[in-house]
């Protein structure tokens, strides 16, 4: 079973390795989308593999250093694609959270990426 908890976080990045010229390498900002997801037994007593109250607690110090800041600030994310910032917050919740399997991260309706550990 698997069950999964979305945020949104609104946040500023450019990308320094780009071409010259490349839109991305321009300051802008996007509202991410971000899906933690989480897989495990059901436990027969409560019906849940983890309380979403829980999940959403464990995740909110990070949620914290990225909502309205400037991503390439955050050591770790000098380079913040969406790649990279997926990797960096599994670095950071797994310890904590050992049935985490997969991170999903939108950065626009259309383009995102799923990171499902190394
Ligand atoms: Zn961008």
């Amino acid at each position: 079973m698997e069950i999964f908890k979305e945020f949104t976080f609104e946040a500023a990045h450019k990308l320094p390795h780009v071409p010259t010229g490349h839109k991305c390498g321009r300051l802008h900002g996007h509202s991410f989308q971000i899906a933690i997801h989480i897989s495990g037994e059901v436990d027969p007593h409560t019906g849940w593999i983890r309380d979403f109250a829980e999940l959403k607690a464990v995740f909110k110090p990070i949620y914290d250093q990225l909502d309205h800041h400037y991503l390439n600030d955050i050591p770790g994310l000098e380079n913040p694609t969406s790649e990279v910032i997926a990797k960096w917050i599994w670095q950071q919740l797994k310890p904590q959270l050992p049935e985490l399997c997969q991170i999903t991260i939108r950065e626009t309706c259309t383009s995102g990426c799923i990171y499902r550990g190394e």
